[in-house]
Formats: structure tokens, C-alpha cells, sequence
């Protein structure tokens, strides 16, 4: 059978950028993994920010939003988003380092200051002496990321498409048209090729035998917490640490925190270092009041980005039949919807989707090799 698409990767682009395209035709979708979502999807902070990431990403968030809140018929009857809300803190002497954080608020995304009295109530893991400044985002919430990538799973075989697990994509050669795709120990045949494989983007783009889009893999600590006795975090918002990339936020009744490191990593299935755990953890104890008696998780994932730090959703130049769908970077979750329709109006030859052309966003923007008005304003 000749596929008119082949996806490959099923993380969270992969998945949402199958399930648009097959009501337009037979898709397959290739994971390499036993389990789709097993990299970077699965090992995500969950979150919905809407002032983080480049002004570009900021808009594609904004595309995604209607998704979210309001998914097709039958996607999932869960909620995808719930409440969170983040507070940015700065201590003593370091005030200054929020003003950046406050001037992103926009009258749709408004962040606003907080008293530290305040704070220190919502997010009683702070120390009093370590607070002061604060600056509140009500509009985070958290992302059901496995009901949202179930429901593109679920929609995507309803609508006749094909998932093929265990199946790493070893050899691409286009012929008379068509693309065929060695993975595991098959080889599959399709007219066109989608690119979601997330750090392993430029890996499959050299398959293809197009140029690379300069992915660097930046690998991303993570340590899950017992809160500390008597105290319910459940609803706790993110606590965002100004001077450093800290987090802390609630995840299933225990505490997230991540250093928001980023080490340039190669493509594999990140692991955290024990250095930078200890070091973490010894951070947890001195910068808040969480008493770290046992590290109930540890893990570190994947965020991949080209040089200007916004998303490539594009037919490449070159290579016939060859879509990119990667350099999500931290905003992955949050763009999926969005990006995912963009990836289907090329596979099909549409034109860009109406909202984003409203938003001033055209195919050229999503391109590797856009002007470069977008700012390095990411981490
Ligand atoms: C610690 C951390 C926190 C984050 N927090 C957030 C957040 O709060 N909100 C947010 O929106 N984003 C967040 N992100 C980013 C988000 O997780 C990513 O942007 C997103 O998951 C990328 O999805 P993907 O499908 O491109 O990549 P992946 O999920 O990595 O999927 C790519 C898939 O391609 C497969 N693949 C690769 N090579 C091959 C091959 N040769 N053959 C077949 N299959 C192959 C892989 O096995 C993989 O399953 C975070 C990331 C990390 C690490």
C-alpha cells in the first residue's frame, strides 16, 4: 500500500499532526518507542504559559487556546487545562529582575504584582526572608498532556489512521515520487513524509538527504517532592525563581522542581545527571521551606530548538515531499493544536489556516530560514 502520508515520531506533534491529516488521506504514523509520548511528551512540566517562549511561539499558543478549551466532539470528556496561575519571585536586592517578567502582560494575557504577603499564603513552601517582589500570572494553567495525546491517538485511528510502535525509521529513499521508509524491519511506502521526530529531527532530515535546521537537544532536570508536612500543595500555583530558571509546581498531590537547566545534549533518552540532582536538591533546602527527605522521582527530557528559538513547520526547500514539524523547544504541549493544523494544510497544499494569517502569521514565519525579527527571548 502506498500511504499518502507517513508521520513519523508519535510524540505530541507527531499524534496531533496525524490526526488532522487523516481525514485527507491514508496516514501511517511511525514511533520508534514501544509506547508513543515516551520522550520528551511524556517528560514535560505540563503547563500552559502564555507569556513564555518567543513573540512567535506567544502567538501560536494563542492559536491553540479555542483547542483546548473547547476539543472536537468526542476528543475527550475530560478538561485539558485547569486552573494553576504562576508567581515570579524575586529576593532582596534582586527586584529589578521581574521588571522583564511584568512588561510581557498584555491586556488578553495580564500579569500583574502581587503583594508578598499574598504569595507567601498561596505558595507557603517560600521563605518570608527570600521574597521580595512578586509578579502573578493567573492565566497558567496545567495541561492533562496524557488525555491530550490519548485523544489524538483515539481520533487519529477513527479516523482510519495506522500506528506502527517499535518501528525506528533506519533508511529513507524517494523514488519515482515516492518515499520509502525502512523502520525496524519493514519498509513502507507513502507519497508524502511529515517530520515530527522531536530531537531527532535533523537526524531524520539527513535521511531524506535535506540540509539540517541546526536542532541543538537541550537536556532538562526534573525531581518530583514530597511537599512539606501539614501542607496542602495541591492547589499551589508554579513558582517561578527570578534568579535563577527555577520551577516548583504541583504535580499529583507531590512538588515538581526543575532547575530549568538546558545542557546541549545529543538526541538519546535523557537521563538525569546525579551531580545536577544533588545539586537541586540541595537548592530546594536552602531557597525554600520543603525539607527534601527522599526524592520520590527523578527524570530529564528533551527540549529542542534551532538558533532563533520558534517552531519549523515547513515543506523543505529541496527534498520533494518533506515536511518538518519540529524545534518545539519548552513549548511543545502548547503549540501541538495549532502547529499540527499548519502541518495538514501542507500536506494537503492548502493554504495557511485563516488564524493565523489574522495574526499575521503566514507559512514564510514558520520557515528555518525566516527573518530573524523574533529576539532570543526564550530559555
Ligand atoms: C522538563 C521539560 C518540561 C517541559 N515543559 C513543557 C511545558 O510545560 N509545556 C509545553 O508545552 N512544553 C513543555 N516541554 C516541551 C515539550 O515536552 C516538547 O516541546 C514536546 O514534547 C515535543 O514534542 P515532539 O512530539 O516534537 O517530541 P517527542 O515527544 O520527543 O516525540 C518525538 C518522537 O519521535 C520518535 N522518533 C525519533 N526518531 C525516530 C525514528 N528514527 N523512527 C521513528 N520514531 C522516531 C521518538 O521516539 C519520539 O517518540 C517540556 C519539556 C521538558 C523536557
Amino acid at each position: 500500500m502506498i500511504y499518502d502520508f507517513i508521520v513519523i515520531g508519535a510524540g505530541i506533534a507527531g499524534a496531533s499532526a496525524a490526526y488532522e491529516l487523516a481525514p485527507h488521506g491514508s496516514v501511517l504514523l511511525i514511533e520508534a518507542e514501544a509506547q508513543p509520548g515516551y520522550h520528551s511528551t511524556g517528560r514535560s512540566a505540563a503547563l500552559f504559559t502564555r507569556n513564555y517562549g518567543t513573540p512567535l511561539v506567544r502567538k501560536v499558543n494563542a492559536l491553540s487556546e479555542p483547542f483546548f478549551l473547547t476539543p472536537p466532539e468526542g476528543f475527550t470528556d475530560r478538561a485539558l487545562l485547569s486552573p494553576r496561575g504562576a508567581l515570579s519571585v524575586a529576593g532582596p536586592g534582586k527586584e529589578a529582575l521581574l521588571n522583564p517578567v511584568l512588561a510581557a502582560s498584555t491586556s488578553r494575557d495580564p500579569l500583574h504584582e502581587m503583594p508578598v504577603a499574598e504569595a507567601l499564603e498561596r505558595a507557603p513552601i517560600l521563605r518570608p526572608e527570600r521574597v521580595a517582589r512578586v509578579v502573578y500570572e493567573p492565566g497558567v494553567t496545567d495541561i492533562e498532556v496524557s488525555v491530550l495525546l490519548a485523544g489524538f491517538l483515539k481520533g487519529y485511528k477513527q479516523r482510519g489512521g495506522i500506528l506502527q510502535v517499535r518501528a525506528p525509521v533506519r533508511a529513507l529513499a524517494y523514488k519515482s515520487g515516492i518515499w520509502h521508509v525502512t523502520a525496524g524491519a519493514d519498509t513502507y511506502t507513502g507519497k508524502t513524509i511529515v517530520n515530527a521526530a522531536g530531537a531527532w529531527a535533523d537526524q531524520i532530515g539527513a535521511l531524506a538527504g535535506a540540509a539540517p535546521i541546526g536542532l541543538v537537544a537541550k537536556r532538562r532536570t526534573a525531581i518530583l517532592l514530597d511537599g512539606p508536612q501539614g501542607m496542602d500543595v495541591a492547589r499551589m500555583p508554579c513558582v517561578d525563581f527570578a534568579e535563577t530558571d527555577a520551577y516548583i509546581k504541583p504535580d499529583a498531590g507531590k512538588l515538581m522542581v526543575s532547575p530549568g537547566d538546558a545542557t546541549p545534549t545529543e538526541p538519546q533518552d535523557a537521563q538525569p545527571d546525579e551531580l545536577d540532582v544533588a545539586i537541586l536538591a540541595d537548592w530546594v533546602m536552602r531557597e525554600t521551606r520543603i525539607e527534601v527527605r527522599r526524592i520520590a522521582h527523578s527524570w530529564a527530557g528533551l527540549r529542542s530548538f534551532i538558533a532563533d528559538g520558534s517552531p519549523v513547520v515547513a515543506r523543505d526547500a529541496v527534498v520533494p515531499d518533506f515536511i518538518w514539524l519540529a524545534g518545539q523547544g519548552g513549548y511543545g504541549i502548547m503549540m501541538a493544536p495549532a502547529l499540527a493544523r499548519v502541518a495538514a494544510a501542507l500536506g494537503t497544499s492548502g493554504p495557511m489556516p485563516a488564524d493565523f494569517l489574522e495574526v499575521g502569521l503566514s507559512l514564510a514565519d514558520l520557515t528555518a530560514g525566516r527573518a530573524s525579527a523574533q529576539g532570543p527571548r526564550f530559555h
